[in-house]
């Protein structure tokens, strides 16, 4: 099993172990311990370098094992201690996006009591967030006091607390809202978000869609 460091360290990397060397169509390492976090959740995975390579994807493996594919494994061997380097920008932009929709799954579920988050995808320009419920709220109705109440808990600085244990009960909360099970990365704060945007609200499949960047 690979330690899964991102889940309690909001480091940028270190020095790990390389524990396998393998190829499914692309070549990848396993590690003793990572950094990196892997495609999931509604998040994109990490970018950035282990030993000296670029990473291209990182996927969950069965077993609890994280496969960190690169552009070659080229010289790298088991039992080889490596540098873990992940990198800065794209972890910033995609916490950006993933704390921008546990804020629209929040204020939407506190606006409207009877909704419940179900879904998120928090992909650059393709982000959202669906919501189940026995009855829907127009479109228009959420269009209407969703943007207020984002710029209200942006203008509070609202704080973003990891609660839980980190590995087996993580759960995200903002502020004082209901906290939500989650293994992603995000900001420490919603006021680093600056500003959120409601792109569009529909309902599609008997849900709730909010599109937001
Ligand atoms: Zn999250």
């Amino acid at each position: 099993m690979t330690v899964k460091r991102y889940l309690f360290d909001t480091g940028l990397g270190g020095r790990a172990v390389i524990r396998e060397v393998g190829n499914d169509g692309r070549p990848y390492v396993r590690l003793n311990q990572t950094w990196f976090h892997p495609q999931g959740g509604g998040q994109p995975s990490d970018r950035g370098r282990i030993g000296g390579q670029e990473v291209t994807h990182i996927a969950h493996a069965p077993g609890g094992e994280v496969n960190h594919y690169l552009a070659s494994t080229a010289g790298l061997v088991v039992g080889q201690e490596v540098e873990v380097a992940v990198d800065a920008a794209t972890r910033g932009a995609n916490a950006r996006l993933h704390t921008g929709g546990h804020l629209v799954a929040t204020l939407v579920e506190q606006l409207f009591p009877g909704l419940t988050a179900v879904a998120g995808h928090h992909w650059p320009r393709e982000s959202r967030v669906e919501f189940a419920g026995a009855s829907l709220p127009p479109p228009e109705r959420v269009r209407q006091s969703l943007p207020d109440a984002i710029a209200r808990a942006i203008g509070e600085d609202l704080p973003v607390r990891v609660v839980g244990d980190p590995l087996t009960s993580r759960a995200v909360q903002i502020g004082p809202h209901r906290a939500l099970p989650c293994g992603g990365t995000h900001l420490e704060r919603v006021g680093l978000l600056g500003r959120l945007t409601v792109t569009g609200v529909k309902v599609k499949g008997g849900r709730l869609r909010v599109s937001y960047e």
